[in-house]
């Protein structure tokens, strides 16, 4: 019979990764909370209608990428595609903006989108998301960049850097709309397909576009940045401001303007020459109508979403990550009598904090020792039925393939000492 596989882009995450996984994911923990946000977890299907009307109809994610089906009863789901959309719904749901003082959320985990699957960008893909809700302030804006770069930076990624843009707010938006879409119309015959409809349903999405074609003229564009009213070009002057005053090394991109339909006012992108033509390791943004738009009050909003699969790319190509040293330890049992006691023996190593396992199997001693090697134990203990009549056991140091024998009574703080001191 024919194995079978997962489905095609979407990846299992081997132990030998989970190590890298868990350690971006604990430093950004460990580093949100500094900045006072609380974790949130959302379920992973939603509500269609969450998405095409959170993240807009004529948005690539909308209009091609969504996993979207029908359960029994008929109604619409949807595979999560992005988690802004969750979190607001969760806020709006459980009545946050009145019942809590909770403004600044963190998510981590799995969102699916069906694209061609390449390099470091899967179907299920997995991301770290943060989000802010009923600040509208230009310093929050700038915390929430640094935030981004200060993870980045402190599980090693250097090399990366911030690009910054201002997308205005609706009112400087229609105006620059129509003068897009008539800058836009003059090539009208040399655009792709897709920009063609962008044209009249949302020319601004033409920015995304990657036909070179579409590149070659979206680079004469007119820039929105040049179109903003003056409240807009205040709040994008003093991020600029307070990134200064972070230290926060930035440029600015008029070019650059996001996948989705709902930011206003500040976007950004963190970029880095590694990854190649797929260089962002993530983005965001602000979002100040969103929330109103999905039926909660009328909140601005922030936030951004960090790829995971990117991020530990990078760092397995950066430096090494230090491997853990392995503390674990591994039981060789000899004998009937030897594999009961060194059973009851294991379990008592575990609840003392140890890491312990062990052969289930009756097997020879070399065979037992050969396994405990392959795993990489630190340390072996032998127990056999004359070790056992003696009350004692061997004990292995498999790194200095040394070996002695230690009463049972004294395996605890003997292991203990070895352990700490490696
Ligand atoms: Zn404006
Ligand atoms: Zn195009």
């Amino acid at each position: 019979m024919q194995p079978i596989q997962s489905v095609k882009g979407m990846n299992d995450i081997l132990p030998e990764e989970i190590a890298l996984w868990r350690f971006a994911e604990e430093k950004a923990r460990e580093i949100f909370q500094r900045f006072g946000y609380s974790e949130i977890r959302t379920p992973i299907v939603e509500k269609t209608e969450l998405f095409t009307r959170g993240i807009g109809e004529a948005t690539d994610i909308v209009e091609k990428e969504m996993y979207t089906f029908q359960d029994k009863k008929g109604r619409s789901l949807t595979l999560r595609p992005e988690a802004t959309a969750s979190i607001i719904r969760a806020y709006i749901q459980h009545q946050m903006h009145v019942k809590s003082h909770q403004k600044k959320f963190y998510l981590i985990g799995p969102m699916f989108r069906h694209e061609r699957p390449q390099k470091g960008r899967y179907r299920q893909f997995h991301q770290i998301n943060v989000e802010v809700f009923g600040i509208d302030e230009p310093m929050l804006d700038a915390e929430v960049m640094f935030l981004a770069c200060l993870f980045l930076r402190e599980i090693g990624l250097k090399e990366v850097s911030l690009e910054i843009n201002s997308l205005g707010c609706p009112n400087c938006r229609i105006s620059f709309r129509e003068i897009l879409q008539e800058y836009l119309l003059q090539y009208q015959e040399s655009l792709c397909p897709d920009c063609n409809r962008r044209v009249y349903k949302n020319p601004l999405r033409c920015f995304d576009c990657k036909a070179p074609q579409c590149k070659e003229i979206l680079s004469n564009a007119p820039l929105i940045l040049d179109f903003i009213c003056d409240s807009c070009n205040r709040h994008f002057q003093e991020v600029q401001n307070f990134l200064r005053e972070l230290n926060v090394e930035f440029i600015i991109n008029g070019r650059m303007v996001r996948g989705l339909d709902y930011y206003v006012k500040t976007a950004f992108e963190i970029v880095t020459e590694h990854l190649g033509a797929q260089n962002a390791v993530g983005g965001g943004g602000r979002y100040d109508g969103l929330m109103k738009d999905l039926g909660g009050p009328d909140l601005p909003g922030i936030g951004f979403a960090l790829g995971m699969e990117r991020i530990i790319l990078l760092l397995k190509d950066s430096a090494k990550l230090q491997q853990d040293n392995n503390q674990m330890i591994y039981c060789v049992l000899l004998g009937d009598r030897a594999r009961a006691e060194g059973f009851k023996l294991a379990q008592k190593l575990r609840s003392e904090g140890f890491i312990v396992d062990l052969s289930y199997e009756d097997r020879s001693a070399k065979s037992q020792m050969r396994t405990a090697n392959k795993m990489g134990a630190r340390m072996a203990i032998i127990i056999g039925d004359d070790e056992l009549s003696q009350g004692v056991v061997q004990l292995r140091d498999m790194h200095r393939s040394s070996q002695w024998v230690v009463e049972i009574e004294e395996l605890v703080p003997e292991l203990r000492s070895i352990l700490n001191e490696s």
